[in-house]
């Protein structure tokens, strides 16, 4: 696996790539890697003649009393578990790299898709995930772009983001990968204190029962969310942000439950930001 730091020279690998006539899966991370970053990168490689992963920290996606600065970094460990997986290159560039002196382009994503959700509650968030994504596509120049639905609402903005510029890449949106307790597994996850790791399963267990409420018959969101916040409230540790049954596509909040209705969460847990989803 090559290194690369300056995106001129993932650049030039790319283009050696292009006159190869090889497909290349690229899948962007900030690190600190898991499982779930992992099946991302193996649905890549199954589908690509090359992989690229990127990790970078993203300061242009973080508010300025969000975790920025205790964000978990573990180079060295991401390291080994990328060359097991047979990946074929590393993008990890610097903040130098990524926002010289005098960088001064942003990409701003509006609509439906950053009303709701986590929008209100990590303003600038989105566009500095567009930013970052949009100036990593350019590095990398992949066939496809492979996403986690993890993160359901960015996923949902990239797509946007690829569609309104017509940039040339696949998005490919990967299932979310979870701890045997249902955890939804997160690079924050290492955040959490003993406690409230045990506790943090709850949001899973909840959205569980609130599937189960709608396979029963009942569609009306109101009172699906009401019983869900009824099993998170069991755990007084875990503060909810929100809690929205919205269309999974749109995004925008929805009255009835149905197939293709996604119910998002997100809490905090520790002073820890967890988020996750069912899709009925
Ligand atoms: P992050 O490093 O948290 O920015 O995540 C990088 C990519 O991995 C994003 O596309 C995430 O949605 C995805 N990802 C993170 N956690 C999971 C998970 N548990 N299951 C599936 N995808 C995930």
């Amino acid at each position: 696996m090559k290194t690369i730091v300056e995106p001129k020279q993932m650049q030039d690998l790319a283009r050696k790539w292009r006159s190869e006539k090889k497909t290349v899966g690229f899948v962007p991370t900030m690190g600190a890697l898991h499982k779930g970053h992992l099946e991302l990168v193996r649905a890549s490689r199954k589908e690509n003649d090359a992989t690229v992963v990127s990790i970078y920290v993203n300061p242009l996606q973080f508010g300025p009393r969000e975790d920025y600065q205790q964000y978990p970094r573990t180079l060295e460990a991401d390291l080994e578990l990328l060359e097991k997986e047979k990946v074929r290159a590393l993008f990890a560039p610097t903040n130098r790299e990524m926002y010289p002196a005098g960088f001064s382009s942003r990409v701003e994503v509006s609509g439906s898709l950053v009303q709701g959700l986590c929008a209100p509650y990590r303003p600038g968030h989105f566009n500095g995930v567009a930013t970052v994504v949009v100036k990593l596509l350019g590095a990398v120049q992949p066939t496809r772009l492979y996403l986690g639905q993890k993160d359901a609402q960015q996923a949902a903005v990239l797509k946007q983001v690829v569609r309104d510029l017509d940039l040339d890449v696949e998005p490919v949106i990967c299932p979310i990968v979870r701890e045997h307790d249902g955890l939804a597994m997160s690079s924050r996850n290492k955040r959490l204190t003993l406690a409230g790791r045990k506790v943090a399963p709850v949001l899973y267990k909840a959205l569980k029962v609130g599937k189960s409420i709608v396979d029963l018959g009942q569609a009306d969101a109101e009172k699906v969310l009401g019983e869900i916040k009824n099993v998170m409230a069991e755990e007084r540790s875990v503060k909810l942000q929100y809690l929205e049954a919205v269309d999974a596509g749109t995004l925008a909040p929805v009255k009835e439950i149905k197939p293709g209705t996604m119910i998002a969460v997100a809490a905090y847990l520790d002073n820890v930001r967890l988020i996750d989803n069912i899709v009925i």
